[in-house]
């Protein structure tokens, strides 16, 4: 398994603006914002994607989800409603090879997505 830049992220090697942090996961800004919050939330130990999950990551995705929610009450967008979605592989649109939620709220956004 190819490491990424969310496991230097993950090491502290590289900065990146974190938003809350426990043992398993750690969520942080999106570099490329698409709204007006845009959050990252990602499992410490590297999953490539979604098909590269199983039965024993039940509790690490769950627990992510979660945290999805800690972050939306954090940044204020839980009383307007937020977008959690997950992309995998080529055509889902995932650049990065290590599972993670975007938190995405701030605005209304559109449906369906492009
Ligand atoms: P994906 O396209 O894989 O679903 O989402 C990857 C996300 O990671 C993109 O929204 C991209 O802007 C973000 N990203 C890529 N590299 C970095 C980085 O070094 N720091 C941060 N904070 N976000 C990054």
């Amino acid at each position: 398994m190819q490491e990424t830049v969310f496991s230097k992220i993950v090491r502290k090697e590289i900065p990146a603006k974190i938003v809350y942090e426990d043992d398993q996961s750690l969520a942080f800004h999106d570099l490329n914002a698409q709204a007006p919050v845009h959050v990252l939330v990602i499992p410490k130990r590297q999953i490539v994607s979604l098909e590269d999950a199983n039965d024993d990551d039940s509790q690490l995705l769950g627990h992510l989800q979660i945290v999805a929610q800690r972050v939306a009450r954090l940044l204020g967008i839980h009383t307007t409603g937020y977008r959690v979605v997950m992309n995998c592989g080529r055509d889902g649109g995932q650049s990065v090879n290590h599972i993670h939620y975007h938190v995405l709220g701030g605005r209304a956004l559109d449906w369906p997505p492009g």
